[in-house]
């Protein structure tokens, strides 16, 4: 089998895209969206590497728009083979493809889109497209072993990252017709994490691809994050200030939502009013309710007691943009609201309304690809761009990192030490240079395994 590497590679974290070939069968798995500085957006708009009509299945870790967000393109381009998930990824998908196809119609109409976008005619795709995409899917349990062609099977397990995420196993034959393995690890989950399980552990291996977003770097404790963000809240409910958390639409809602409603129903936070001012994240935490079957035994504990972790005292749903625009004038207000990274969505109007006044707190609780505004923000910038406007920072920024839905540098170890010693190879990708390095220098130290760190176009012959 021959793997290449098209994505998420050569220290760029986004944009997963890897093919394989084993005789004519052609497989890809992810095809993710490049996002970040304009010189890694261009990265969408190039030729494929590939035919895509030439590919016969695409198989999908998960539904992060860093592994969907080129479906539409790829088939509007010309693949007609199935995509292949679980059946919340191919739900949280779809909403995730119409939102940036939606995302995407309209930088094109108020012409204020990235330059990426600009030097381009017309976006990558439209609703129509992503239409014409969830038509192709094939969706399967975890744990299935599914046979694609006599030289070719796969099984997704829980990667525990977001509702749906998987890691790939994957069984080729070689040249000479021995059986092989190569397994995929997708983005893996903290383990602890709220509501979804933890990922699985994979015994055996002979290549493995592992991502890398946390690979030099270890997570903050994860209640040390939640008393630091009760203090914060608390704060706010004492100043009458307001928090914006810039909130990634699937998973990460959920989970704020989710820790949110034990503080109030716990009675150690009160006075807050909460808006989740994202249609996106609306219908995500319902696909995130119809569910439950993928939630661990403390989500399932609660649910039995009659908690509902996504309604509590002072929670709204805000679906409307007059209802969005309205929230400018509350105080002691916590806004959730997209993108994650502030690149677009509502809460970049929040940010212009809520960065000049020091009484105010954004919070992060997720990774910031730098380019972004919200990396801006990390970084400590005194003033930012916001809509062609210089906006200055005086809002206090906090970084929450207990809330990763990524696995730190220890556990992305762990979850490596589970292969023993049966890789040949283990390829890092998923991750900046730093990551990327810090990651593969620990494989080699403390599990003697042979390491790659492929770049964009790689390509290896796996016997
Ligand atoms: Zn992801
Ligand atoms: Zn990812």
């Amino acid at each position: 089998m021959k793997v290449s590497f098209f994505g998420a590679s050569g220290g760029i974290v986004t944009g997963s895209c890897y093919l394989m070939e084993v005789g004519d069968l052609k497989v890809v798995l992810d095809c993710g969206m490049f996002q970040g500085e304009e010189k890694i957006e261009e990265l969408n708009y190039r030729e494929w590497p590939f035919n895509p009509e030439e590919v016969n299945f695409l198989i999908l870790t998960h539904a992060h728009l860093d592994h969907t967000g080129l479906i539409p393109k790829f088939v509007k381009d010309g693949f007609k083979g199935r995509i292949i998930s679980t059946d919340a990824t191919k739900q949280l998908a779809e909403i995730i493809m119409l939102d940036a196809a939606k995302l995407q119609e309209e930088a094109e109409k108020r012409n204020e889109s990235s330059e990426a976008l600009t030097r381009h005619t017309g976006p990558l795709y439209t609703k129509e497209d992503v239409e014409n995409t969830m038509d192709l899917f094939e969706v399967h349990p975890y744990h299935e072993i599914v046979r694609l062609r006599d030289n070719f099977s796969f099984r997704m397990r829980e990667a525990g990252h977001i509702l749906g995420s998987a890691t790939v196993e994957i069984w080729f034959k070689n040249s000479q017709g021995r059986e092989r393995k190569m397994v995929f690890s997708g983005d893996i989950g903290q383990t602890g994490a709220r509501i979804i399980r933890d990922p699985d552990f994979v015994r055996e291996a002979d290549y493995v691809v592992v991502e890398s977003t946390y690979g030099s770097r270890n997570h903050k404790d994860k209640s040390a994050t939640l008393l630091e963000m009760l203090a914060i809240l608390n704060e706010a409910s004492r100043t009458g200030g307001n928090v914006i958390i810039p909130t990634f639409a699937v998973e990460r809602a959920q989970e704020i939502l989710y820790e949110i409603n034990l503080f109030v129903e716990r009675g150690v936070l009160q006075g807050l009013k909460f808006y989740l001012d994202s249609p996106l994240a609306i219908r995500a935490t319902e696909i995130f309710r119809q569910y439950r079957k993928y939630y661990d035994e403390d989500a399932i504990a609660l649910l039995r007691a009659g908690d509902d972790p996504f309604s509590f005292r002072g929670l709204f749903y805000t679906q409307g943009s007059k209802e969005s625009m309205k929230l400018a004038t509350e105080t002691s207000a916590v806004i959730m609201a997209g993108s994650g990274m502030c690149n677009g969505g509502r809460v970049v109007h929040h940010l212009k309304n809520h960065l000049p006044n020091a009484n105010n707190h954004v919070l992060f609780v997720g990774f910031q690809v730098p380019g972004t505004l919200g990396r801006r923000l990390v970084d400590g910038e005194p003033t930012v761009r916001i809509h062609g406007q210089e906006v200055e920072v005086k809002a206090k920024i906090h970084t929450l990192g207990g809330f990763s839905a990524h696995a730190d540098q220890t556990d992305l170890l762990y979850w490596l030490r589970s292969f023993g010693h049966s890789p040949k190879e283990v390829f890092i990708t998923h991750g900046d240079s730093v990551n990327r390095e810090g990651l593969a220098k620990k494989v080699v130290e403390e599990l003697q395994l042979n390491t790659h760190l492929p770049n964009i176009g790689d390509s290896f012959d796996l016997e």
